[in-house]
């Protein structure tokens, strides 16, 4: 093989080299408590001495009364005198067709003076029914607790609330509570803190809009944030919803934060204290600590929209948003002269375009192969393979393209093509999420300094395009190393046109190295360690302790057949081989269901009953009919009604607390009602539809833990397998008409 050739393989092996060493970007220094600062240690002490026996503690629920006895016994040693609230509430999940209602006890504890604007610090401390939540949102409570014992002794300017509510988890409840709280009226900023996972930094991944009090506030304070209006924006976008999305129809000041690393253990037994990182614990405490004592000093007097991102999470580089647009349509302009000038427009356009949307399809591909080979989520145990094997797909990919359409042109056609294409798709990430843009500047912005440079000295344009690509590496690298944290669950394939887009650069700036090797021996290099990373992949072991299979057993009953089936949620593996014995397993959906799981026949268990309503009244005034039930739990924990689209729900709740529901008429389907907790049996529901055709209701109670004739499915569960946002459970349903 020629030099060339092998230079040009070790320059690929590089680049997979720095994309597999990009969580480097985002480590977190050891925990080191300085004197009056945050000490994560006490703070995980205090944290462990609530949770008790870690068992998982719902709203309203013996287990949680037990964990709120000991919060307050705490509250109450540090010198504070908590208060507690009491209340039914509902809440919608504002995108979706539901309502969910718990009886919940907010616990407040207020520092400083009682008078004035006040700084809101929000914390749950309701646990999902799965698991203890020691991160979930304990990482929450620990940080609120260990923050007040700091602040007590402080003289505050203006009021510090601090709130632990119940009952997030079942749909921001508590929250919902407190914004009928009169204490909620002297509220002007909120930090919440949140978890979706147990390790890795805790970023800050939403504020109010406009943003820029909150950014002003938050740069001021943080030393290590990990931050961007990239990812603030597509947030926003997306359909996930924590307290901040109750408090945002305040107009508060709010900075959201969380951490997100190995989510195989959110939502699961696996959230233990034993898996919160400690280091995310102090990462969160340092950031929560500063921010409230800059908050409690005043509030910032900024206005307007800001585009910014951390540097390796050392400090915050923000700018106007305005700003930030006219610096990226001189680019623009600049780099659509450029390309113009050096006749650029042909094979140095089509080919960075068609290398990152090959490199993305080929990546995709691979990952959709390796799911048919391997079932289930084989990259959970350890999933820094698959995304490497993923890259190292979407490189070849990248490089068929360069190597064939791209092979005429000249490296500086390419280099003014490729930043020209990077800017044509900052225009269009930006024109759905503005603060993308922070991504598109500094390194297209070197390239020109340096092509500029290049009057004077020749060498300067290749110097700026190689700095561009370090800080390329550097932001996007701390991008994508997020992005694999966020996207562990899957799908995988997300990864890959950010890898292109920070691939091709690297691959035009050394395009005559590529020019002089053997392109045979080239691409066959590149394929050979494609499928070599991808034989890895193939080999490595789906599940490990730490990141556990999703498994979860039920005992489900169907009324009014009295079938019984055995269900196993997982993420569609085959069952183990000890599981075929209990009888015969089909995947798909039952008729009380839209989920997806394997099942079977099961024994009927003794004493089950679904859950029922006692109708207590039905007004009915033309096609309105308002209708007044009567819960009866009859042994189930929680409750859920789904009511068919025909209905045309307009309002569901508990007496007191109704809600409407279904706001946006855009969407359809079925409505659901959720009950949670003891305080469900006898509650009094209301229910207002748009029919005056009787409604056929299915009414599901579910309740943790199996009959005794579980046992072998419990036994024959894999070794690394453990329920996963549904608890191991028996179910009860019923088909009833309103
Ligand atoms: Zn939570």
């Amino acid at each position: 093989m020629r030099r060339s050739s092998l230079l040009a393989l070790g320059v690929l092996l590089l680049i997979l080299a720095a994309l597999g060493a990009k969580s480097l970007l985002i480590s977190l220094p050891p925990v080191e408590s300085s004197p009056g600062g945050f000490d994560a240690s006490r703070a995980k002490a205090r944290l462990a001495f609530i949770l008790g026996d870690q068992r998982p503690h719902p709203a309203d629920s013996p287990a949680d009364d037990a964990v709120r006895a000991r919060l307050i016994a705490t509250l109450q040693q540090m010198g504070l005198q908590p208060i507690v609230r009491d209340q039914f509430a509902c809440n919608d999940f504002q995108k979706a067709r539901y309502v969910s209602c718990a009886r919940v006890r907010n616990v407040i504890a207020i520092l400083g003076p009682h008078k004035g604007k006040a700084l809101l610090l929000s914390a749950h401390y309701d646990s999902v029914p799965v698991g203890p939540g020691a991160s979930d949102d304990g990482i929450g409570v620990a940080t609120l607790l260990e923050v007040g014992s700091i602040l007590k002794d402080r003289p505050l300017k203006r009021p510090v609330i601090v709130l632990f509510n119940e009952g997030e988890e079942l749909g921001l409840i508590g929250a919902r509570a407190f914004l009928t709280d009169p204490l909620s009226r002297s509220v002007d900023s909120v930090l919440n803190f949140e978890a979706r996972g147990v390790t890795g930094p805790v970023t800050m991944f939403e504020t109010s809009r406009p943003n820029a009090a909150a950014i002003d506030a938050f740069a001021r304070a943080v030393k290590r944030p990990f931050a961007s209006s990239l990812s603030t924006d597509v947030y926003h976008l997306l359909p996930n919803d924590t307290d901040v999305t109750t408090y945002n129809e305040r107009g508060w000041l709010a900075l959201n934060f969380a951490m997100a690393g190995n989510e195989t253990r959110y939502h699961s037994p696996g959230d233990d204290l034993a898996g919160l990182d400690r280091r995310s614990l102090q990462h969160m405490g340092n950031q929560a600590l500063a921010v409230s004592t800059e908050l409690s000093s005043g509030m910032p007097q900024v206005r307007g929209q800001r585009v910014f991102m951390d540097v390796l999470g050392r400090g915050l580089v923000q700018m106007p948003l305005a700003a930030g647009l006219v610096i990226f349509v001189l680019l623009l302009l600049s780099f659509a002269m450029i390309v113009w000038r050096r006749r650029a427009y042909g094979r140095a356009l089509a080919a960075p375009i068609g290398a990152i949307v090959l490199g993305s399809v080929a990546g995709w591909l691979a990952s959709l192969i390796m799911g048919a080979v391997r079932a289930g989520t084989y990259w959970r145990a350890h999933p820094e393979p698959s995304f490497v094997a993923i890259y190292a797909t979407v490189l070849l990919g990248a490089l068929v393209v360069l190597r064939t359409l791209g092979a005429g042109a000249s490296r500086e056609q390419l280099r003014a093509g490729t930043w020209l294409i990077f800017l044509l798709l900052g225009a269009l990430l930006g024109s759905v999420a503005s603060g993308a843009i922070i991504y598109f500047l500094a390194p297209p912005l070197v390239v020109l300094i340096g092509m500029a440079a290049s009057k004077w000295w020749r060498g300067a344009e290749t110097v700026g395009g190689l700095v561009a690509i370090l800080i390329l590496y550097l932001t996007w690298g701390e991008m994508l190393a997020l992005l694999e944290v966020l996207f562990s669950p899957g799908p995988l394939w997300i990864a890959a046109p950010v890898a292109a887009i920070m691939m091709v650069p690297a691959l035009a700036e050394t395009h005559g190295l590529f020019g002089d090797a053997h392109r045979p021996a080239l691409l066959a290099g590149s394929g050979a360690i494609a499928l070599l990373s991808w034989t890895v992949v193939g080999l490595t072991p789906a599940y490990s302790q730490d990141h556990e299979q999703r498994f979860t057993i039920e005992h489900l009953t169907e009324f009014p057949s009295g079938k019984t089936y055995w269900s196993v949620l997982n993420d569609g593996a085959a069952l183990p081989t000890s599981y075929s014995g209990l009888g015969k397993w089909t995947y798909g959906k039952l008729p009380s269901s839209d989920r997806e799981r394997w099942f079977t026949s099961a024994p009927a268990a003794a004493g089950i009953q679904a859950p029922s309503v006692q109708l207590l009244e039905i007004l009915q005034s033309g096609d309105e009919r308002r209708i007044r039930l009567r819960l009866r739990a009859n042994g189930a924990e929680r409750i859920l009604i789904t009511v068919p689209a025909t209905a045309h729900l307009r309002t569901a709740g508990i007496a007191g607390v109704v809600r409407p529901i279904a706001g946006d008429a855009a969407s359809s389907g079925k409505f659901s009602i959720a009950c949670t907790g003891r305080s469900c049996d006898g509650a009094e529901l209301i229910i207002d539809a748009e029919t005056s055709k009787p409604i056929p209701i299915i009414i599901t109670g579910s309740s943790n833990g199996l009959p005794a004739s579980a046992a072998p499915l419990l036994e024959g569960r894999p070794p690394n397998a453990r329920p996963q946002y549904v608890p191991d459970q028996s179910v009860a349903a019923a088909h009833v008409n309103l």
